[in-house]
Formats: structure tokens, sequence, C-alpha cells
């Protein structure tokens, strides 16, 4: 049953036992009441029975008196008596008509009665007409006793029944009495009882209207911290989604490392962090970005130190003293209150770990999913890089292509306008190189090329561009150098090649000669196409001189023949 129907009944049994506890003693009182008027009502008859035998006797002392002394006051207690016995049968009478036992004991009474009274009228008459001596012979026959004997008699038996019903009734009362005080003493017992209960169940009710509170508060409180932590992880969740979204559209690796140190400060508040990927030599990992209170000295550590890199799984340390501690943080800060490492992955491969410490314990799902993004990030980053690097470079020779020469000259012939320096631009050609295809076969002039990519990356200074420009046709870009150093550094490299000696299959393939042609920025032309132009010319002119040479650009050579297609 519920509380409240509970209550609700205790309640209803609280007026109930009310009405009784007033009613009760009411109905009890005229209850006993009822018997004490009968009990009253029976007593009177019995002192009128009483009273009438009193009078009988009184009559007959009376009539005895007037015989022995022939005085008429002696007769006075006679007639008296007569008369109260009249109104006592006259009152017995009255009672008796509701009351048939006491009826037919009055009827079997009032004969006798009248038979005595005109017994003692006649020994009255005797008296005063035929004297003494006649009354007494009379009285002596016996008539007046016997009829007094039998009076007596019958108002005994009357007031036996009065004095029984009298007992009756006496012990009615008794018991009335106790059934009263029995019902009142129940009324109290039950009444302490609903107190009792209805105490209890009130009791209950507050308690249970207090724990439901509790409860509501408890869960309030609840759904106040998952509103809190789901508004955390959207905010997270849209950190995640600008971050990659981020990482998607950048070109370089310090914008990738800015970007993931920035997002890592927002995602960790409370945590120092730091990114370390695999070195392409893949024999050590170093740091490239960090945030918190990164300790010092974590720039590079071999994947072995790691066992989160150890493990492929995260390795996740909670108490310092009992975990086992990754050897690149041994010793650091970051060990103190516990730290995280989480692995992270590209295409099956490893690509680095992030490590997460502090005071407060990184959020381990937070810590795996920013990994993923971050691996994605730097993962696709890394493969357009190479797709970029593969589009620009030269797959034979290792040397950029033409497309990056195209892209670098025209923003090299702009700095150098800007800075007001020159840049020399070389075109060369490698001389009868058919010859090499023809005579020892396709592969024996890739090598001969490949040699000569060698030694143009070796003879040309670091801020210098070497391409292959196509076919065994190759570019120099040299910014910022002085006429006779270009000319100085292209004989050089002509005489290097000239010296080369190649082998392919054991076989020498013997000497390998280049032609070159130079034009000057910002002299021999301004833009690129004019320069590279110019250098083509120089270039045909040098085939024309009889090769092996370096010819410089005139101006004369403008109207000259056609160079051939480059
Ligand atoms: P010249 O002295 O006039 O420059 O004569 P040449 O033989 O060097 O020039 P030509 O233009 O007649 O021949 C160039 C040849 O280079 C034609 C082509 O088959 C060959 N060639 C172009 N690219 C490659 C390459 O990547 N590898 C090899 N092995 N040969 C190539
Ligand atoms: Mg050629
Ligand atoms: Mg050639």
């Amino acid at each position: 049953m519920r509380t409240a129907t509970r209550l609700q009944a205790g309640f209803m049994l609280a007026i109930l036992m009310l009405s009784l506890n007033v009613l009760v003693p009411l109905f009890g009182e005229s209850w006993i009441e009822a018997t004490h008027v009968r009990y009253e009502h029976e007593e009177r008859l019995l002192a009128r029975s009483e009273q009438l035998l009193a009078a009988l006797t009184d009559g007959e002392t009376g009539q005895r008196g007037f015989v022995i002394t022939g005085r008429d006051d002696f007769l006075s207690p006679l007639y008296l008596g007569f008369s109260d016995v009249d109104r006592l049968l006259l009152e017995l009478g009255q009672e008796a008509a509701r009351d048939a036992e006491l009826k037919q004991q009055l009827d079997r009474l009032q004969p006798v009665i009248a038979e005595q009274r005109s017994y003692l009228q006649g020994i009255v008459d005797i008296r005063r007409l035929e004297g003494l001596e006649a009354a007494i012979a009379q009285i002596s026959a016996g008539k007046g006793k016997q009829l007094m004997d039998t009076l007596r008699g019958f108002s005994g038996e009357m007031q036996a029944i009065l004095n029984t019903r009298l007992q009756v009734l006496e012990q009615r009362r008794e018991w009335q009495r106790r059934v009263m005080w029995g019902a009142t003493v129940a009324i109290g017992l039950l009444d302490l009882v609903l107190i009792g209960l209805l105490f209890h169940f009130t009791f209950r009710t507050l308690k249970d209207g207090r724990t439901a509170r509790l409860n509501l508060r408890h869960l309030s409180e609840q759904l106040s911290t998952g509103m809190q932590r789901l508004e955390l992880r959207n905010r997270e969740i849209s950190l995640l989604s600008r971050m990659a979204g981020a990482l998607h559209s950048i070109n370089s690796f310090e914008e990738c490392y800015g970007i993931i140190g920035r997002f890592a400060g927002q995602l960790f508040p409370q945590n120092a962090g730091g990114l370390t990927l695999y070195h392409p030599s893949r024999d050590v990992l170093e740091s490239v970005a960090h945030w918190g209170e990164w300790p010092p000295g974590l720039d590079l550590f071999e994947p072995h130190a790691c066992w989160a890199i150890r493990r492929g799984q995260s390795h996740q340390v909670r108490d310092p003293d009992k975990d086992l501690l990754c050897p690149h943080l041994h010793g650091t800060s970051l060990t103190e209150h516990g730290y995280v490492c989480v692995p992270m992955m590209a295409q099956g491969e490893p690509l680095g770990v992030l490590t997460l410490g502090g005071e407060m314990a990184a959020d381990l799902e937070l810590a795996e999913a920013f990994a993923e993004q971050v691996s994605l990030g730097v993962s696709n980053l890394s493969l357009r890089e190479s797709l970029r690097q593969q589009s620009l470079v030269d797959a034979l020779t290792g040397l950029h292509n033409r497309r990056f020469l195209d892209e670098t000259l025209r923003r090299e012939l702009l700095r150098a306008a800007r800075k007001q320096v020159p840049v020399a631009v070389v075109l060369l050609d490698v001389d009868h190189f058919k010859r090499f295809n023809d005579t020892f076969g396709h592969e024996a002039g890739d090598l001969v090329l490949r040699h000569l990519a060698m030694e143009m990356k070796r003879s040309v200074r670091t801020s210098d561009l070497a391409c292959r420009y196509g076919g065994e046709e190759f570019c120099l870009v040299m910014p910022e150098i002085s006429r006779e150093d270009a000319i100085e550094r292209c004989e050089s490299l002509r005489l290097a090649v000239s010296r080369l000696q190649v082998r392919y299959g054991g076989q020498p393939l013997g000497p390998i000669n280049i032609s070159l042609g130079l034009a000057w920025f910002p002299l021999d032309g301004e833009q690129m196409d004019a320069l590279l132009h110019a250098a083509d010319l120089a270039l045909y002119q040098a085939k024309r001189g009889g090769r092996n040479r370096l010819c410089i650009y005139r101006r004369e050579m403008d109207g000259a023949e056609e160079a051939p297609s480059s």
C-alpha cells in the first residue's frame, strides 16, 4: 500500500476512533441508566409489597386491641390499615398492568385480603354486639390466623420474586459496568495503537519525502553534471573537428605543429603535453610540439624508450611508484603525478607518440581521439608533401623538374628584382647523348644522366637551383652571383663532367661532354621566358660553335637561326 493511502486510512480510523470515544460512553451511560431505572422500579414494588403486609398486620393488631379493650380508639389502626391496603393495592395494580407475573400474584392476594377484611369486620361486630367472650370464641376458631398466614405466604412469594428480579438487575448492572470498563480500556488501547500508527506513518511519510527530495537533488546534480560533461564533450568534439579542418588545409609542417600545439592547449588545459614524431631516419623520435609546463630536455629519444610505442597501445601511469615508467620521461616532472603516452599510427605504421602529464590525470578517451586526429592530419600532410615532392622532383636524377623550375624561377626573379641583385640562368645539354643510348642502351644513357645530376648537385651552392629541364637538358639558376663567378662555376662544372668516368656493365662509356648557354638577369631578360630563351640561344651557339663549351648570351644571337626546341 502506498504511504499516502496508508495515511488516508489512518486518518479515517482516527475519525472513527474519535466518534467511538464520544459515542461509547454516551450510549453506555444510557444503557446502564435504563437498568438502574428498572432496578429502582423493582425496589419500589418490593417496598410497597412490604408496606402492604405491614398494613395488613396493623389491621389485625387494631382488631385485636378492640376485642381486648372494647375501646373504639383501638379501631383506628384497623381502618387506617384498610385504607393503606387499598391505596397500595391500587398502586400495585397499576404497576401490574405491565407486569404479568406481578398481576398473577395480586390476583391471588386480593380475594384473601377481601376475605380477611370481612373476617376482621365480623369479629369487631361480634365484640360490639355479643361481647368479649363471643369474640374470643370466634378468634379461637383460628380462621384469622389462617388468613393472616396465607397472606404472609403470598406476600413472601411476591417479595421473593421481586428480590430475585433485583438480584438479576444488580448482576446486570455489574456486568454492564464491566463491559463499559472493558470498552473504555479497549478504546483507550486502540487510541494508543492508532496514534502510534499515525505517528509511524507520518514520520515515515516525512522521511520518504526527505529521501525523495534528496534523491531528486541527487538526480538534479547528476543531470547538471551530465549536462556539463556533455557541454565539455561538445566543446571537445568541436575543437577536434576544427583542428581536423585546419590540419586538412595547411601546407607546411611548422604550421601543422603550431596548430596542434594551439588546439592541444585548449583541449588539455590542465595538462602539460608534447607531441613527438619519428624522424625520417626512423631510428629516433623528435619533439615537434609541446604545451603547458613541458619539461626541457625531451627533444629526442629512441623508440624503445617509450612503452606506448613498444606495445603499440596507450600506456597510462596512475601511480608513479608502482606503474612502469617510460625511460624517455625518467627524472622529469611529468612522472610526478602520473602521465599517459598514446601511440600515433598511420596506415598501420607508427608515427609518433602523444604524451600528457600534470596533476590532473588526462582524459584517456579524449587523448586517444586527439592522437587519432593528429595522426590523420600529420600523415595526410606527409602524403601531400610527398606527392608534391614527387610532382616537383625528377624521379631519374633526383633533381627538381621543370615544373618546380617554373614555380621557383618566377619567384626568384621577383625577389632579385626587389633586392636588385643579379641572377645567372644556365641551360646545359649533353653532347651527342643519343650515342650513349644507341651504343650502350637506354639504361646506360640513364646512368649518364644520373652521374651528371650528381655532379651538378656537388658543384652548386645550396642557394642555387639545379633542375632537369627535359631529356638530357638541364638548367642551373644561381642567384646573387657575379658574372665572373657564374662563368667560373659553369666552366668548372663542364670540366668536372668531362672528367667523369662512367662504366656500365663493366664497360667504360667514354667521356661525357656538355654544352652550356648562360643568360643574365636583368640584362638579358626581366621575365623568366625571355631569360630561358636567351640561355637557349646561347646554348644553341655553344652547340654550333663545336660543343663542349660555354656560350654567354649576346643580343646579336636574337636574329640568328632558331635554336633547336628544348
Ligand atoms: P646534341 O649533341 O646535338 O645534343 O645531340 P644529341 O644526341 O645529344 O641530341 P638529340 O636531341 O639528337 O638526342 C637526344 C636523345 O636523348 C634523344 C632521346 O631518345 C634521348 N633521351 C631523352 N631522354 C632520355 C632519358 O631519360 N634517358 C635516355 N636514356 N635517353 C633519353
Ligand atoms: Mg638536347
Ligand atoms: Mg644533346
